[in-house]
Parts: structure tokens; sequence; C-alpha cells
């Protein structure tokens, strides 16, 4: 199949890339290179099936191809806040510009959706049934308001034209090809204990959330995307939950840094607890998460080590 990744020289984009190519796929990332960086998909740059777009998924677009997967956003706090309208901007028409690309072809459409349309949930763990606790006007609000707008625009795309899509909610993943000033928590403790700096734990530490292995995300994608099954919205990460102050002391512990734990005041709006109820993707996708957190920080660690070496 040819495949459009939008987003795709992101973090999970390049994952995603480089798994497709992997299976024989022809692969055009776009990206416009905000949160996108080149060393990402440097690799990829020669294989003669991987084509390189510099393109906004704000503005139109046409390719011929057999599936979209929308990933076009920036995922860290501090990004997608950088520039909010720009953020929601980024989601909603983003959204339209695929879903109309995928109308026209008849292509398959996956959307990256996220566990911030939980907002700051009242249940626990969070199954796709809830319908939220989202702040409409807060600091977070470009984000998790412009991915559950994109959500209504893909199940009415899907009602009204027939438009074949899939959502996935993602929650917390990390891993190699992240950005070191990415601002995200495992890259921020990471960068800080490698570099003997103090670890910053926003508020007491005591809130909560649920950290995916990119490999095993990307494999959650690949499947939601070819099932015929179901549609999503479909939660994608791993159950196990860990306090903000229980990751600090594994990070520290893991790199055998001398860095000390101190509190910075805690963003407005940030989520108590955060954790996903599995037993749909279990179910219809035969997936779960197979790398423990200690499991997955220790390439993610060596990933670091290497880019900070290089400087
Ligand atoms: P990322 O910031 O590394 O990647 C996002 C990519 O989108 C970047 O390459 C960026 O340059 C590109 N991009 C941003 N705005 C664009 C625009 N207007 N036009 C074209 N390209 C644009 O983030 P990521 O972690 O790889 O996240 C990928 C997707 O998954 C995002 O949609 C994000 O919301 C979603 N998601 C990620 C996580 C996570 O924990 N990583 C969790 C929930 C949802
Ligand atoms: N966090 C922290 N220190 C940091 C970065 C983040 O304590 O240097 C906290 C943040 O307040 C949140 C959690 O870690 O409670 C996860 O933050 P992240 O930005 O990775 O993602 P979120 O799930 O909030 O979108």
């Amino acid at each position: 199949m040819r495949i459009l990744i939008t987003g795709g020289a992101g973090f999970l984009g390049s994952h995603l890339s480089t798994r497709l190519l992997n299976e024989g796929h022809e692969v055009i990332c776009m990206d416009n290179f905000f949160t996108g960086r080149k060393r990402t998909i440097l690799p990829l740059l020669d294989n003669p099936h991987f084509e390189l777009m510099r393109h906004d998924v704000t503005d139109p677009f046409k390719v011929e191809v057999d599936q979209i997967y929308n990933l076009a956003c920036p995922a860290s706090p501090v990004h997608y806040q950088f520039n909010a309208i720009k953020t929601i901007k980024t989601s909603v028409m983003g959204a339209i510009n695929c879903l109309g690309l995928a109308k026209r072809l008849k292509a398959r459409v996956f959307q990256a959706s996220t566990s911030e349309v939980y907002g700051d949930p009242s249940i626990h763990p969070q199954p796709e049934s809830y319908w939220g606790h989202v702040n409409p006007i807060g600091i977070r609000s470009c984000y998790d308001e412009g991915k559950r707008c994109a959500e209504t625009l893909f199940m009415d795309y899907h009602r009204q034209n027939g438009v074949d899509i899939r959502i996935a909610r993602i929650f917390n993943t990390y891993g190699p090809n992240m950005c070191p000033d990415d601002g995200r928590v495992v890259s921020n403790f990471i960068v800080q204990a490698l570099q003997g700096k103090p670890i910053t734990v926003y508020g007491e530490g005591q809130q909560t959330r649920s950290f995916c292995y990119c490999d095993d995300l990307i494999e959650g994608f690949v499947r939601l995307m070819n099932q015929d099954t179901a549609i999503g919205p479909m939660n994608i990460g791993n159950p196990g939950e860990f306090t903000i102050l229980e990751l600090a002391e594994k990070v520290i512990q893991m790199t055998g840094s001398q860095s000390t734990i101190i509190h910075e005041p805690l963003p407005s709006d940030d989520p108590r607890q955060r954790q996903p109820d599995i037993t749909e993707a279990r179910k219809v996708l035969g997936w779960e998460p197979k790398v423990s957190l200690e499991a997955g920080l220790k390439p993610t660690i060596e990933y670091f080590d290497r880019l900070l070496a290089e400087g």
C-alpha cells in the first residue's frame, strides 16, 4: 500500500514510518517540522519507498494513497501551548483535510487521538465510554478540545459520508526519538538525570500517568488500522500506573544519577490520574503491551545518552 503519515517526522511518526516501510509499504511522510526533526527520519531518507513532503496539514493537500494516519499535532504541553491557536487549527483543520482526502480516495483514515479527551477524569481507569471531564477554556484546552473536535469530525464524516475511519486514544507514550527539549515528563527526567541536574517534579508528584513504550503502541496502531471489527475510539496504552515521584525515583536509580528531586508548581488543569482501560483493545485486537516501564526506560535512557554525547 501507499500510506500517508501526517506528522511523520515526529516521535511516533518516525516509528510508524519505520514499521510500515519494514512491512513493504510505501510511506509519504508529511510534516511542517514544528516539533518533528530530520534526525528522526534520517535513516529512512535513502529508502526509495520513503517520500518526505514538507507541508502544513492545515493547508489542503492532494496525494494518491490507500491509507492515512493523521498524527500531525504537537503532543507535549510545552509545545502545544506555545501557539495555542495553531494547535487547535492543526487538530481541527488537519482532521478536515485528512477526512476530505479520505472521502475522495475512499481511503481508510486513522486519527491519533489522546487520553486528554478524558481531561481530569472522575472515572478510573478510563473506558472508552467515559465522556471526560475537560475544562473548555483552560491552558490545555487548545489540545484537549482540538482533539475532541477532531473525534467529532471523524465520527460525522463516517456517519454522513461513509468515510472509513479508525480512532485511537493514546495514553502517555515514550521511547527513543523523543525530543530532548520536548518538555514531557519522561524526556525531562532522563535528560535532567543524565546531566546531573535537579529532577523537576511538578506539585507533590502524587499525580499518576500510565506509560506505554513506543513499540507496543505502534503495534496497537497497526492492528487497529488493519482490522474490520471496530472503528474506535479505542484506548491504546499501558495500564501500569505510576506516580510522577515514582517515575523520578526510577529514572534516578536506572541512570545511577546524583540528581536530587526538586518540586515546582503544578501547572493548571494537570490531570490527577490516568490509566487506560484496555479491555476493548484486548478483545478486538488481541493486543496488550508487552514492555514494562523498566524494560522501556532502558533503551530510552541509552538513546538520550547517545544524543547528549553527540552534543
Ligand atoms: P511529536 O510532537 O513528536 O510529533 C508531532 C509531529 O507533527 C511533529 O513531527 C510535528 O512537526 C508535526 N506537526 C505539528 N503540527 C503540524 C502541522 N500543522 N502540519 C504538519 N505537521 C505538523 O508528537 P508525538 O508524540 O509523535 O505525537 C504524535 C501524535 O500522537 C499527535 O497527534 C499527538 O497528539 C498524539 N498523541 C501522542 C501521545 C504521546 O504520548 N506521545 C499521547 C497522546 C496522543
Ligand atoms: N511533569 C513533571 N515534571 C516535568 C514534566 C512533567 O512533574 O518536568 C508532570 C506533569 O505535571 C504531569 C506529568 O508529569 O503531571 C506528565 O506530564 P507530560 O507533560 O509528560 O504529559 P501530560 O500527560 O500531562 O500531557
